[in-house]
């Protein structure tokens, strides 16, 4: 019997859109479980990924704060392939715009000068992440083995990335595969 091919994905600094794409691939999806795929973990089943076995590890989002830095280095150590997966993992994306100012003035504008959140008080507290002082692109944190652009990527360019790595091939995308709308 074939052995399956584990995947786990996370989403750290995204919009959860390249997580939308990926459910996207639809019938597709089911055809890549046929042909031996698994899920072990992700954020639309259960986000406990287990210590050893996974063999891809699909990072959706940048990396933004201590929280995220460390589920991306677990990813790592826990995942044989890492693939970034749209253009906030790949290049940082959108989520970068505030690298320009200090935490301090992001907070100060969120919470205390924001029309719809004025003067509230500052989330605080040994449970909530910390802000890096400014915002990652995976590979900046992790080496990364495959990318997938986009905004987010197209559910074909997932699949055809998946697809080539459960089947033991290096996946290339080329094409309209790195066309966009
Ligand atoms: S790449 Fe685009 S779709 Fe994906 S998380 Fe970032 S903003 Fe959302």
């Amino acid at each position: 019997m074939k052995t399956k091919k584990l995947v786990s994905t996370i989403w750290c600094e995204g919009c959860s859109g390249c997580h939308m794409s990926f459910l996207d691939m639809d019938e597709k999806l089911v055809d890549l479980i046929k042909n031996g795929m698994a899920f072990s973990a992700t954020p639309f089943t259960d986000l406990k990924i287990p210590p050893h076995g996974t063999d891809i590890g699909i990072i959706e989002g940048s990396v933004a704060t201590d929280t995220q830095e460390e589920e991306v280095k677990m990813m790592r150590e826990r995942c044989k392939i890492i693939i970034a997966m749209g253009d906030c993992a790949v290049f940082g994306g959108i989520p970068t715009m505030r690298n320009r100012y200090e935490t301090t003035e992001i907070f100060s504008r969120a919470y205390k000068q924001a029309e719809t959140n004025y003067n509230q008080h500052l989330p605080a507290g040994e449970d909530i992440s910390k802000l890096l002082a400014k915002v990652k692109p995976v590979n900046e944190v992790i080496k990364v083995d495959y990318y997938i652009p986009g905004c987010p990527p197209t559910p074909e360019a997932i699949y055809e990335v998946l697809s080539k790595l459960i089947e033991g091939k290096t996946p290339e995308l080329k094409g309209k595969l790195l066309s966009y709308e």
